[in-house]
Parts: structure tokens; sequence; C-alpha cells
């Protein structure tokens, strides 16, 4: 590096980290970048959260690979900062240091009986169906499991009533692991139940994914009329999906029912296990408020996935203060920045990262001089420290390549978990 370069140090290789990369060396091609992750692969929540069975969208992969394979852009996988390098050593070495660790927690409901067996937030069950190493082994059981109940209105709570209620066929050409899948084929669902808080004209589902809800091969998704009536539907398209369900007949298996106006009040289990949930009717005043009403109904669960939203976690010493990390317009401090996610919580698609991640690569140009610090030295001596488990670029080229020659005949991938990567 010479000492005009500009070395920037990305924390997070999710898109939002891949976007800054790529703007920055597009505008700078001088700059030498480090994109970190904790991870052993890069992508964030698009290898990992992302529906398995929407591998269009996965495919963006292709697209955000051109960052790492452009200018002097460096993928360095496996390095978590706050246990393998600190951020402040990683500030002390690079001119900027960029957060794009994304939201990664799950929030929780906040009410009785959220720990039973059974009950899971949606980072965590999402993971477990994606393979994340944080969340593989989390021990799910639906052999027994009739009833599911989801709580949330957005496209996650969609994500998991279609990864549960699709029949094996049409998971075929998916990466659901092998033993999800034995989970999933052996649970005898009659019913998925899509609860939402408030009305229908507030729920935050894309028109795309709730058509597809109703275009499943074995099961059948239902909403009440009643929760059509008076309700304005912006949207004409979403509008039209909601009347067909509203009068689609029931004959499939499992029933996905979408319900809306109840709060979920309490978790009921029996032996540790979730058996139910307690919800609470909303009523709307007249300022558009939602209040509780005097009925509540328990509904039978087996299994119990909220899918609420998501918080930034504490990255070393830095700590978010309501699910994100404080910024201005995407700078923390001097020469430490943060984007997308992980900057304004969990809001917002792969596509709407890019020109976030752009904003906030403009102005670490416009702010930053390229100093004289050690940048890619540091980091370098940090990796041999941790040779074991660092990959590069060509490192995740090859875990890929692996992953796919190892599938099975109907999917499109065999994920690799960190242990048995170390050994590729
Ligand atoms: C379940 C789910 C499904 C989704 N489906 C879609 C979809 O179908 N289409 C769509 O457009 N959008 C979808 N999204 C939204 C999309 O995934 C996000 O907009 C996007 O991933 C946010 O990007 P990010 O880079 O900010 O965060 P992330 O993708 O979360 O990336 C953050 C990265 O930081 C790394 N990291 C975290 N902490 C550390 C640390 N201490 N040290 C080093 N590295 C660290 C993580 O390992 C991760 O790789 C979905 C989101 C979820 C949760």
């Amino acid at each position: 590096m010479t000492a005009a370069s500009l070395s920037v140090a990305i924390i997070g290789a999710g898109p939002a980290g891949a976007y800054v990369a790529e703007r920055l060396v597009r505008k700078n091609p001088a700059a030498q970048i480090d994109v970190i992750d904790r991870l052993p692969t890069p992508f964030g929540l698009i290898r990992y959260g992302v529906a398995p069975d929407h591998q269009g969208t996965k495919n963006i992969e292709r697209v955000l690979s051109r960052a790492f394979t452009k200018g002097d852009v460096q993928f360095w996988g496996g390095l978590k900062v706050g246990a393998d390098l600190s951020l402040a050593d990683i500030q002390a070495n690079y001119d900027a240091v960029v957060l794009a660790v994304g939201a990664p927690q799950d929030r929780r409901l906040g009410i009785a009986g959220e720990d039973l067996a059974g009950v899971y937030g949606s980072a965590a069950f999402v993971g477990w169906y994606n393979r994340h190493p944080d969340h593989f082994d989390l021990p799910v059981d639906l052999s027994a499991a009739g009833n599911a109940i989801i709580i949330g209105a957005g496209n996650v709570a969609l994500d998991v009533a279609r990864v549960l209620a699709k029949t094996p066929a049409e998971l075929s050409g998916s990466d659901v692991p092998p033993d999800v899948s034995r989970q999933l084929q052996s649970a005898p669902w009659e019913r998925i139940r899509v609860v939402g808080r408030r009305g229908i004209e507030m729920a935050r589902f894309g028109v795309v994914e709730l058509d597809e809800m109703t275009r499943l091969a074995a099961a059948a998704a239902k909403v009440e009329a009643a929760d059509l009536e008076g309700a304005e539907i912006a949207d004409r398209a979403l509008a039209e999906v909601w009347a067909r369900m509203a009068t689609a007949a029931l004959t499939g298996r499992p029933v996905v029912r979408f319900q809306f106006c109840w709060r979920p009040e309490a978790i009921i289990g029996s032996a540790d296990r979730v058996t139910a949930v307690r919800f609470r009717r909303q009523q709307q005043g007249l300022d558009g408020a939602y209040f509780d009403a005097e009925e509540t109904v328990e509904q039978a669960a087996d299994l119990v996935v909220s899918c609420i939203g998501y918080a930034a976690e504490t990255c070393d010493q830095l700590h978010p203060a309501k699910g994100h990390f404080l910024n201005t317009d995407g700078r923390i401090s001097t020469a430490l920045y943060t984007v997308s996610w992980a900057a304004d919580g969990p809001t917002g698609t792969i596509a709407t990262n890019r020109p976030k991640s752009h904003a906030v690569a403009d102005r670490i140009l416009a702010e930053v001089t390229a100093g004289t610090r050690s940048g890619r030295a540091y980091l370098t001596k940090v990796a041999q420290q941790n040779r074991a488990s660092v990959t590069d670029f060509a490192g995740w080229q090859a875990i890929d390549a692996a992953e796919r020659a190892a599938a099975p005949a109907d999917r499109v991938r065999l994920k690799q978990l960190p242990n048995t990567i170390a050994s590729l």
C-alpha cells in the first residue's frame, strides 16, 4: 500500500458491507478495503436469512461477489470483532471503519411463556432451517406438531409459514438441509396461523410473497372476510390477493389462516413445552390507536415463532441503543461509520441497502483522508494468529463449489458448518 492509499475496514460482509466496498473502490480505485466477517462465509442474511426456497433471491450473491473481486478488496472470514480482534485496534490501524454488522438478535415478545420449549424467535428459527452456525442445532421437534402460530405480519412471518406449509416436492431446488427436511416432513400440520397485532391494512406483507401463499400445492391460505370489512388497503394488487383468500375454499391441508387485531398476551405450556397462546382482542379508537378489548382467545400451538423484528448486538465495546447504533447519516464518530440494518434497525430489502451503503461510502470519501496506518499489515498478523479459521474470498469460492458438489439430488447445495469448512 502506498502512503496515499485510503485504508477502510468494513465489519460485516452482508449486502451492506459488500455495497460499501463496491462503491469505495469504484470511486477510489487505489483504496485498500478489508471486509471482515465473523463467519467464514460472506453475504450475511442472504445466505442465512433469505428463505431457502427463494434461490432466485439468493442468487444476488453472484452480483455481490463482484464487490470482492474488483479493486483491492479482501474478504477476511472467520474473525469476530470483539473476540478475535478489538474494534479499538481496527480503528487505530485503518483510516476509516464501517460497522455493517446487521441486527442479528431477536426482539422479544416480553410475555410469559416465551422461554418454553417449542417457542422461537425468527432469527433462531430461520437460522435453523438455513443452517446458520449459531442455530443449526436448535432442538426443533415437529413430529407431533399439528398447530403452528407465527406472530408478526411481515415477510419474515410469510417465509416461515411458507416453509412449514410446503410439500417436499415444493422444496425441491432449495437448500433446506436434510435434517430440517426430515423434521418438516414429519410434521402432521393441521393449522398454521399467522397473527398480526393490528388491522389487516397495517400488515407489511409484500404482494408477491402474499400471493405465493395462495398458490401452494397442498396448503390453503385463508383470511376472514370480517378482517377485510372497512379496511383501506391502498395497494390494489394486495387487496385483490386478500379478497381471493377471503373467498377461497378450505380444501387444502394445512390451512394457513391469517388473523388480525390479536395481541399475544401469554404463551401457555405444560411440562415446559408450549401448548397454546392466549391472545387479547385489539380494537381501534377514533384516533386510530389500538387498545385492549375484553375478549381473549386461547389457540392451540405446538410451535410458536415470533417474527417481530431484530435488534443490533454489542460490537466489542460499542453498544447499540434502541436496537441500532446511534449515528448521524451513517457517522458514529470521527472515522467510524455504520450502515443499513446496524445503522437503521431491521428495515429494508437487499436492494434498499445499496443506495444507503453508497451514501455512506461517499461520505467516507468526502470526509476521510488517506493516512499512513498499517491497515492490512495489521490484519494479516491477526489472521496469522487465527490461521486455522480464516478464509479469504478464494476460500469461500472453494466452500461454495464443495457445497454445490455435495448437494443431494433435489437440493442446490449442502451447507457446511464452520468446523467442517476448516477441513475443506
Ligand atoms: C429472515 C429474513 C429474510 C429476508 N428475506 C429477504 C428477501 O427475500 N429479499 C430481500 O430483499 N431482503 C430480505 N431480507 C432483508 C435482507 O436480508 C437485509 O436487508 C440485509 O441482509 C441487511 O444487510 P446487512 O448487511 O445490514 O446485514 P446482514 O445481512 O445481517 O450482514 C451482517 C454481517 O455482519 C457479520 N457480523 C456481525 N457481527 C460481527 C462481528 N462482531 N464481527 C464480524 N462480523 C460480524 C454477520 O456475520 C453478517 O455476515 C430478509 C431478512 C430476514 C431477517
